[in-house]
């Protein structure tokens, strides 16, 4: 078994254990699909990781120097005054402990008593005094990336709005808007010369958190249940589980 998985893990991680909250991701992985939700959190067992991508965390950390270098001496950012923004990064007592990522920015929801967390990558404010919430992303795509328009980009949308949710939940006045900052390592120089280049764009997002509420009480329904809800039949590892335990049936 890898240093990354454990299919056994403790029941403390699980609904109504000490150490269990409700992550973003796993608020994702709910509306993606309840019943691997359901075996995750209540039976414990979760779903193998995507192994880290260490070049995303190494760009994610350099982001972060380059931001809290302006953020110190008041100052602005090239990307900032290329798109015209009005946004400068800015401190906060707690940005620390809200870009940890096990402790990130938490609430208590008051009707589910369900914690909510999720660890933001950055914090800028405008000139009305509202709170930015920023995310940096990396990739190594052949188009410019401009817009979030795929499906897939979907879960990078509610990600922001859960993170304006919780902001606002602590008290912050928060703008609707958020920034993508997207790294996108280039394959079209002549020669590597050890180095990795990135295209960099900004990506506004104007966010609408009015569905988080509901979905908490949704998951807080399905997790007092004591019956795993039905999978997706279009679902390729479900189908993929299905086939194997047929197989191994008939030895
Ligand atoms: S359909 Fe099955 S494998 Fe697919 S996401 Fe749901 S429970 Fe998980």
């Amino acid at each position: 078994m890898s240093d990354y998985y454990n299919p056994k893990r403790s029941k403390k991680y699980n609904y109504g254990g000490r150490y269990w909250k409700l992550s973003r991701s796993k608020i994702d992985l709910f509306l993606e699909c309840p019943k691997c939700f359901y075996i995750d959190n209540k039976l414990g067992t979760k779903r193998p990781p995507g192994y880290p991508f260490a070049l995303n965390s190494a760009v994610d950390q350099l982001l972060k120097k380059e931001f809290d270098l302006l953020r110190a001496d008041g100052g602005t950012h090239t990307i900032i005054k290329e798109y015209g923004i009005d946004a400068r990064p800015v401190n906060h007592e707690n940005l620390d402990e809200w870009r940890e990522n096990f402790k990130g920015v938490r609430h208590t929801h008051k009707k589910t008593g369900i914690t909510v967390s999720g660890a933001i990558d950055d914090l800028w404010i405008n000139s009305k005094n509202e709170y930015i919430v920023v995310d940096y992303k990396a990739t190594s795509k052949n188009e410019e990336i401009t817009a979030l328009d795929k499906d897939w980009q979907d879960s990078y949308k509610r990600q922001m709005e859960v993170y304006q949710w919780l902001l606002r939940k602590n008290g912050l006045t928060v703008s609707d808007t958020g920034y993508f900052i997207y790294c996108n390592g280039r394959t079209d120089v002549e020669k590597f010369d050890g180095k990795l280049e990135f295209d960099i764009t900004l990506i506004p997002y104007v966010g609408n958190d009015s569905w988080v509420e509901e979905t908490i009480s949704e998951i807080k329904e399905l997790l007092e249940k004591d019956e795993v809800p039905k999978a997706d039949p279009e679902c390729d590892f479900c189908n993929y589980r299905k086939r194997v335990n047929e197989l191994l049936d008939k030895f």
